[in-house]
């Protein structure tokens, strides 16, 4: 079915420019599959961007959401027995310095919001993000979502993220250097940036990989280096841990298994197990008490509902399950890298990702050869992401719940695609 051309009262704009724009309806789902409204079967390695790591309707979290909308589903403002645990487990999980509390809000978006207003609530000043990174879309946190600029609001008068800091290119690095061995020469230009900000910077907000730009990975030296800068200069370091953490990377918080801390991470998507939105910021108590009451909440934010669902998902996320969501990503990866020409793709990623970049020196017809790639493969019945700065990166995403079968199905179909 043809959606763009039967919108009805969708307004255009709520597809976004990745979105496809036309394909199937999807009408249900279970595991990692979705069924369309013809009942074609697709194998979803897009996990809705890391919103979905269980899964469609996860057994254990549908029996869990439908008992507490038996009970008590939603409260506004009052204290919950299941809000109070949530921000506990969260504040021990978190890997910074205790003691740490949680603040509880609905999207990433607003998340990311709460962390600037604790971070202003700091040191008023400007927060610098990076160019290729996304933070959300709501009005604010767009102006430092370099990837969704919006062309009604000028940076400039609000002075923020007018003058992101450059992100790492490691697939193409101008300076020829390789990961492994980086001796890190694109952290001056940044240094150059925040030295010459420097007092008037409140934070720098980074993603432990950048996730809506298809997964660019950084060597974890360039973390610690940010880290050094930051704590030295007395500014606020937030890690956008929405799409990378929860088990995305292989571990429960992406910058821990890369050996920085964080002053603040933020948290989202799989926290409400794809049933509910709900989302958080951790940090030490001194930071988080900085808010006032009253400066920062959401009808919907901690809500009983919300808070018992990511409670299950906590408890779903023990280290044994890292081993297997390790093992997905790399028998993704190494069985795609089989059917692929080296010369002409590389495919990298870490955790449960497996990310193929086409003809990385020219993106040109990368973009074209990706692009076939997406439409074959949801030919073929599976569904994932094409993106990437030059749309010419494929991004599998599995499900953590994906069976070694299901695993080879996928493959097997997505060898048609090339
Ligand atoms: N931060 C990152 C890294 C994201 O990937 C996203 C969403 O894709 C957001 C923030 C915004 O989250 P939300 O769409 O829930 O507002």
């Amino acid at each position: 079915m043809e959606y763009l051309s039967d919108l009805g009262a969708v307004p255009r704009g709520m597809h976004r420019p990745h979105d496809p724009g036309s394909g199937p309806t999807f009408v249900r789902g279970r595991g990692a599959w979705l069924w369309d409204s013809d009942g074609k079967d697709y194998i979803d390695l897009t996990s809705s961007y890391s919103s979905l790591n269980f899964g469609h309707s996860h057994p254990e979290l549908v029996r869990v959401a439908q008992e507490q909308l038996a009970t008590l589903p939603h409260l506004t403002g009052a204290p919950t027995p299941w809000r109070n645990e949530l921000c506990r487990r969260l504040a021990e999980l978190a890997p910074m310095r205790k003691p740490l509390k949680t603040w509880l809000c609905t999207t990433g978006a607003r998340a990311i919001e709460a962390a600037w207003k604790i971070a202003f609530a700091r040191k008023p000043g400007t927060i610098l993000a990076f160019d290729q990174g996304f933070h959300g879309r709501s009005i604010s946190t767009s102006l430092i979502s370099q990837t969704a600029r919006l062309p009604i609001l000028d940076p400039d008068s609000a002075s923020i993220g007018s003058n992101p800091l450059p992100f790492p290119q490691c697939l193409t690095c101008p300076f020829g250097e390789k990961p492994t061995t980086c001796s890190l020469p694109c952290f001056e230009s940044i240094e150059r940036i925040l030295e010459e900000r420097g007092e008037e910077i409140s934070a720098v907000i980074v993603e432990p990989a950048i996730g809506a730009r298809g997964y660019l990975f950084a060597p974890d030296r360039f973390f610690h280096r940010l880290r050094e800068w930051t704590e030295s200069s007395n500014v606020l370091l937030i890690a956008d841990e929405i799409q990378t953490g929860l088990g995305r990377l292989g571990s429960l918080f992406a910058s821990e298994s890369q050996g920085w801390q964080p002053d603040l991470i933020v948290l989202g998507k799989s926290l409400g197990g794809g049933l509910v939105p709900i989302s958080a910021v951790i940090g030490s108590s001194t930071l988080m008490d900085l808010l006032e009451p009253g400066m920062e909440s959401e009808t919907f934010a901690g809500d009983p509902l919300g808070c018992r669902i990511a409670l299950s998902v906590l408890d779903m996320l023990d280290s044994p399950l890292f081993a297997r969501v390790n093992l997905i990503g790399e028998r993704f990866r190494y069985n795609i890298m089989k059917g692929m020409d080296p010369q002409n793709v590389i495919v990298e990623g870490a955790g449960c990702t497996a990310i193929i970049e086409f003809f990385p020196q020219m993106p040109h017809h990368g973009r074209q050869l990706a692009g076939e790639f997406a439409r074959k493969a949801r030919e073929n019945g599976v569904l994932v992401h094409r993106t990437g700065p030059q749309q010419n990166r494929i991004v599998l995403l599995p499900p953590f719940v994906i069976t070694d079968t299901e695993i080879e199905t996928a493959i097997e179909r997505l060898r048609r695609c090339t």
